[in-house]
């Protein structure tokens, strides 16, 4: 019987994988894409920009929860930017 490691928390920030981060940089956004930080182990961070935005019908807009490369599966991910 073994203690089996939580794997949907991040080895580094210890915040859960599937959520996503959002982090400001130098006057720039950046977005954890929950797809790409659980298949990494690690969050994996794009430009917020690079995530598309969602139209909710009523005005009102929200960025994607996936980067389009996981949520088209065409395998084209946004420029890498950093892990966390
Ligand atoms: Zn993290
Ligand atoms: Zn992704």
């Amino acid at each position: 019987m073994s203690e089996k490691p939580s794997e949907d928390i991040c080895s580094t920030c210890q915040q859960p994988l599937h959520d996503s981060v959002i982090i400001e940089k130098d006057g720039e956004v950046f977005k954890s894409c929950p797809s790409c930080s659980s298949n990494a182990g690690t969050h994996v961070f794009y430009k917020y920009d690079d995530f598309g935005m969602r139209n909710m019908g009523d005005g009102r807009f929200i960025v994607q929860s996936w980067c389009p490369g996981c949520r088209l599966q065409d395998g084209v991910k946004p420029e890498f930017i950093f892990n966390c």
